[in-house]
């Protein structure tokens, strides 16, 4: 399995000088499976890179969606792919019948907002609303998902391929002040001995408690979760678009202090636009991974 980060900045993007080596496009990381399968976590603005080089192949593109919010899939109407004439791309949505649009990737594009409506696409895109367990599942790859506590709802991913693992969690309150969808003991098991958890991660202590309620965890609740849960890696994601490289050099300094005597995670990083995990099956033992 190979992960790679396109997008890490949570709610808008932010370019300038102060966000350049993090990256300030939004939600989007590319998974790519030991069978050939290319799965795509989120399509913000990150996407639009990603789109560049799978333009050059013709493989069948799977979409998971968060949620619906702007910044999960705003870089869809210019992402390359769509354009290609019988190019299949899956898109599993988040939403139900309780929760958000039915499809919030092809209703932006509607000939106001975007100049071409979705209609007129020449790919062959699916917007499917069933679990995608059932679908994408292979001999050896196994798609789980639960429901995020965020305002206007939605799900994170849990994906194996062989013998290794990995979880991605945007956009998720552990402790909430609304109703929860999933406890933090649920999490715990959601997570459980998972290769590389990438969780959203957007506050500081300094940020609440104004903040709290907005549908996003503090880091300090993302190390304990990792840590509960003994996950092989931590990668924070969904950097608050106001925090400048320098504040994550922070936290990336914190983190290691933190984890520095604990048996699990063994690594912890703050997610970079074009960092790459690889995570290379070896039976019946812990996952090699190498970062780029
Ligand atoms: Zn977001
Ligand atoms: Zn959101």
């Amino acid at each position: 399995m190979k992960i790679t980060f396109y997008g890490v900045r949570g709610s808008i993007p932010s370019p300038g000088p102060d966000t350049a080596r993090y990256g300030g496009n939004t939600s989007c990381v590319h998974v790519a499976l030991g069978d050939g399968q290319n799965l795509i976590l989120d399509a913000g603005t990150g996407i639009r890179e990603l789109g560049k080089k799978l333009a050059e192949t013709d493989d069948t593109i799977n979409i998971l969606l968060s949620h619906g919010h702007w910044d999960h899939i705003q870089g869809y109407p210019f992402f390359q792919p769509i354009y290609q004439p019988d190019r299949l791309i899956r898109v599993y949505t988040s939403a139900d019948e309780n929760h958000g649009q039915l499809c919030a990737l092809f209703d932006q594009i509607d000939g106001a907002n975007f100049p071409v409506k979705a209609g007129d696409l020449p790919s062959r895109s699916k917007c499917i609303m069933d679990d995608p367990s059932s679908l994408l599942m292979a001999d050896n790859i196994q798609v789980q998902r639960i429901r995020i506590n965020h305002p206007g709802g939605g799900y994170a991913y849990r994906i194996e391929d062989d013998t290794v693992s990995c979880a991605f969690i945007t956009d998720n309150e552990l402790d909430p002040p609304y109703e929860l969808s999933t406890t933090y003991d649920q999490w715990v098991e959601f997570c459980r001995g998972v290769d590389v958890l990438i969780h959203d991660a957007q506050y500081l202590e300094s940020d609440m408690p104004h903040k709290h309620g907005w549908g996003h965890s503090l880091v300090s609740q993302v190390r304990k979760l990792a840590v509960d849960a003994e996950v092989g890696s931590l990668v924070l994601f969904h950097h608050d678009p106001d925090r400048s490289d320098s504040e994550i050099d922070s936290i990336q300094r914190e983190n290691e202090n933190y984890f520095r005597n604990i048996h699990a995670p063994s690594r912890s990083l703050c997610a970079a636009e074009g960092l790459q995990i690889h995570l290379k099956s070896r039976k019946n033992q812990l996952a090699s991974l190498e970062v780029n």
